[in-house]
This record gives structure tokens, sequence and C-alpha cells, in this order.
């Protein structure tokens, strides 16, 4: 589903110039689930930002979905971007003035869906996360926990090959927190390919794949199987 190798990502300033990946390599298969985590400035969220089609790499490779999308026009990553990734955001990024079921339906507008059609795909993806009796609220009437879950049915609704979430529960108290990794986990048993790039090891812990990233490269990355943390 996605393949990194020996990826590597440069920003430069007038004055600096930084190597935030180097010689990266990920694999994560359909319907993998891959928890990352990190020290602050590894390059986690670079990673998400290529993995997202947001940014290109500065070299190496990077397949999505079979695709070669390391040198890509901008038109032509946004393009991808909107059929392919879903993105769960750590501050929910819910448009305060829409409700539950316009929000869910934003991004679809970009996918070119009719009315009806993304009515259809909103109550869905509002049905996967169990809140089908929020649609008229508005974002403020819901507690963190359930519109970090909105949020999820957005990215759900256009049905990305992938879902990357950065932080998906660095908002949340415990008890939401334990919440929405358990949508996630519910998910990921329906077949969901999920990357979450997380700062709680015990989050991560539960994820049935770990990677770290260490100054820009993966440099640890452990298969455990689901009975095996359960
Ligand atoms: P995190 O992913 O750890 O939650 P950020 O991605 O916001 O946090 O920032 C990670 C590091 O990258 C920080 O040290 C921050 O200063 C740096 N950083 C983020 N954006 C820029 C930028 N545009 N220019 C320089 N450094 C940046
Ligand atoms: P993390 O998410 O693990 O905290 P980042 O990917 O944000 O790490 O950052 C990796 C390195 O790249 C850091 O040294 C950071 O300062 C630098 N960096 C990130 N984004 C930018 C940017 N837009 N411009 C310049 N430097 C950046």
């Amino acid at each position: 589903m996605l393949k990194m190798q020996n990826l590597s990502k440069v920003y430069r300033t007038e004055l600096v110039e930084t190597q935030a990946l180097n010689d990266f390599h990920l694999e994560v298969k359909a319907g993998d689930f891959v928890a990352v985590t990190g020290p602050s400035g590894s390059g986690k969220t670079t990673f998400l930002t290529i993995a997202g089609l947001l940014e290109s790499p500065s070299g190496g490779l990077f397949e999505l979905d079979g695709q070669d999308v390391s040198r890509l026009s901008d038109a032509e990553r946004s393009r991808l971007r909107n059929e392919k990734i879903g993105f769960i955001f750590q501050a929910f990024n819910l448009i305060p003035d829409l409700n539950v079921l316009e929000n869910i339906e934003v991004p679809l507008h970009y996918r070119g869906f009719k009315a009806a059609e993304r009515r259809r795909r909103a109550l869905e993806a509002l049905e996967r996360v169990g809140l089908s009796g929020r649609a008229g609220h508005l974002p403020s009437q819901l507690s963190g926990g359930q519109q970090q879950r909105v949020a999820i049915a957005r990215a759900l609704a256009g049905s990305p090959k992938i879902l990357l979430a950065d932080e998906p529960t660095g908002n949340l108290d415990s008890q939401m927190a334990r919440a929405v990794m358990e949508l996630l986990e519910e998910l990921h048993r329906d077949g969901a390919t999920l990357v979450m790039v997380t700062h709680d090891p015990q989050l991560a812990a539960r994820a049935p794949r770990h990677v770290q990233v260490i100054d820009g490269r993966v440099i640890d990355s452990q298969h455990l199987s689901l009975a095996a943390v359960a």
C-alpha cells in the first residue's frame, strides 16, 4: 500500500539546511496498523507530510497504492491526496459553523460527488463511528472524543486507501483517548490500513506494529501479533 525506500527530505532556508528524513525505509501493507513514535524533531511529521502527499520527498522512492508518487506535480499530488488519503489530526480541524454532517461532506465536495452521494456517504461514515444521532449538532455541542470521531468519519467518507493519523488522541483525556483508539482498532479489524504517529508509548504498544523514527531514519520495527498484545 505504501512503500518508502531510501527516502530523504531536506528543508533549506537561507541559513540552514535540515535533513529531516535520511535513508528512510518503511513498507505498509494493505490492512496494516502501524504506530510511529520517536523523539520530537526526529522526522515523524515530515514522514506524515510526505505520506499524505502534502509534500514531495527530496530523493528516494515513494510508492502509494502501487503507483510511483515520488515526483508528481502539485496538481497530481492534490488529486491523489483527495482520492486515496484520509487524514486525522490532533486538533480535529472541524469547521465550527458547519454541523456534523456538513463537516463530513466537506472533502467529498472536492471529489466531485453529487449532493445525494455526499449525504449517503456522510451518513454511512457517521454510523461507522457510532454518532448517527448527532448529525445536526455543531462541533461545539460535542465532547472532544465525539469531535474526533466526527473527524474520523470525515476521513472515512471518501473511502481512502490509507488513514494517516497525527497524534489522534493528543487533545483528549485518557478515557476519550481509549475510546478513539478502540474505534481505530475496530476500523483496522474491518480492513482499514492505518498509520498513526503518537508520543504515547502505551498507545503505540497497542498497535499490531510499532516503528520508531530516530534522526530521520526508521531504526527499529517489530511485528507483534494482535494476540500477543491482547
Ligand atoms: P510535533 O510533530 O513534534 O508535534 P511539530 O511538527 O510542530 O511538532 O514540530 C516539530 C519540530 O519541527 C519542532 O522542533 C519545530 O520547531 C520544527 N518545525 C516545524 N515546522 C517548522 C518550520 N516551518 N521551520 C522550521 N522548523 C519547523
Ligand atoms: P517530529 O514530527 O518528529 O517532531 P519533524 O518532522 O517536524 O519532526 O521535524 C524533523 C526536522 O525537520 C526537525 O529538525 C525540524 O526542525 C525540521 N523541519 C520540519 N519541518 C520543517 C520546515 N518546514 N522547514 C524547515 N525545517 C523543518
